[in-house]
């Protein structure tokens, strides 16, 4: 099977893990750290908070900005459900901004209408999560002058994006937000099995991160509340979780991270050939260029709705992994019974109608990646 996504192992990765089984900490020794610092410079933010995962990550996101029920989240209907559930989980009201068919992000001159209905209505959102999906880095600009306009805080979901670049800024520094989240799951850029990491350049919300992915202790003599009472102590001052990210975990994400590169290059060179590769076909290419900054975590086309399931099966039927990068988030039976309902968002919708995720990994070789090119254009029946 050809996987449309799929994780990089060199030996060094396995020696790196293997290094830590034989070490005295498998869970909250120094390894965690290093991958945190590793990520926060990488992405030029002050700050990273590893968790186990992405999910995690952007329900403690909520959580620290102390988002609960009264508050509205906004996000992109074309993406993972976690995206949305991070405000269900802190009993808050999810609504979605239709995507701009050209980006495939959160539209943000849709934002800047809806929020201007909202301000008259009396819902304006606390926070505001934009997708890079794919790998190409929303408008942030554009999203950070409606944040000071209308006082939203915003949150990333840059699970598809480590390593991108808009601008000559890189997706993770937090420039434009108060945080972002990036995934480590093994589809996506570079991996630790399961994990995720925040960024973030405000102290108190590193502080409040590190609390919440812990179930809500501290042992840090400064931050206590009530008098220390011997070496033993701690103390629980808010409701958290055991989100926290092993030390297996992280010398993998260490030792992966050098290689982030060497990934991005091929991810962008089999872009590049798709691009040429799929020229005369009766398909819409993606629009972002390599020139965008795009991590190209996904390459997603879109074929004509009536043709998308024989091509997906005809695929899959040929031992290739094709795949669906989404099913619009408030299609799901949870959000239609929260009064969702097709038609809401119809640029999400089409753009679902027709897509098709190809595979493309750092391993894809040239070969693979051609019979995947002719697989397609024999299902799309052209000679
Ligand atoms: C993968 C993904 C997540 C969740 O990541 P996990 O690490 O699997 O929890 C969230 N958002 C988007 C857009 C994703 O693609």
């Amino acid at each position: 099977m050809i996987r449309y996504g799929c994780q990089s192992i060199s030996e060094e990765d396995i020696a790196a893990v293997d290094a830590v089984m034989r070490s005295d900490f498998l869970t909250q020794g120094p390894a965690v750290p290093a991958f945190e610092a590793a990520i926060a410079q990488f992405c030029g933010a002050e700050h990273a908070v590893a968790v186990n995962s992405a999910s995690s990550g952007l329900n403690l996101a909520c959580m620290a900005l102390e988002l609960g029920p009264g508050d509205r989240l906004w996000t992109s209907p074309v993406s993972f459900v976690a995206s949305a559930n991070c405000a269900r989980h802190c009993g808050a009201q999810v609504d979605f901004v239709d995507i701009d068919p050209a980006t495939l992000n959160l539209c943000p001159r849709q934002l800047a209408e809806k929020l201007e209905r909202a301000e008259r209505d009396g819902t304006l959102p606390r926070i505001v999560l934009p997708v890079h999906f794919a790998g190409a880095p929303c408008d942030m600009e554009a999203i950070a002058a409606l944040s000071e306009r209308y006082g939203f805080s915003v949150i990333e979901d840059a699970a598809h994006a480590l390593g991108a670049e808009h601008q000559g800024i890189r997706v993770g520094s937090c420039a434009k937000s108060r945080m972002t989240v990036f995934s480590f799951h093994p589809v996506k850029l570079i991996t630790t099995g399961e994990g995720g990491m925040i960024t973030t350049s405000d102290a108190e919300l590193e502080r409040r991160l590190q609390m919440l992915r812990s179930h809500g202790i501290t042992r840090e003599p400064s931050q206590l509340e009530q008098q220390d009472e011997g070496g033993w102590y701690y103390e629980q001052q808010m409701l958290g979780y055991n989100c926290r990210m092993t030390d297996i975990q992280a010398a993998l994400g260490c030792s992966q991270l050098p290689r982030i590169g060497e990934f991005l290059r091929r991810r962008r060179e089999l872009a590049e050939r798709y691009e040429r590769l799929l020229e005369d076909m009766p398909l819409r290419r993606p629009r972002f260029s390599a020139a965008d900054g795009c991590a190209w975590h996904l390459y997603v086309v879109q074929l004509p709705p009536q043709h998308r399931r024989a091509v997906y099966d005809a695929l899959r039927a040929a031992d290739i992994g094709v795949n669906v990068h989404y099913i619009p988030v408030h299609l799901q039976p949870y959000y239609r019974r929260l009064g969702f309902r097709r038609g809401d968002f119809p640029a999400s919708e089409a753009y679902y109608d027709g897509a098709l995720t190809l595979p493309l990994h750092p391993h894809l070789t040239d070969e693979q990646q051609d019979r995947v090119v002719a697989t397609l254009r024999r299902a799309l029946e052209i000679p």
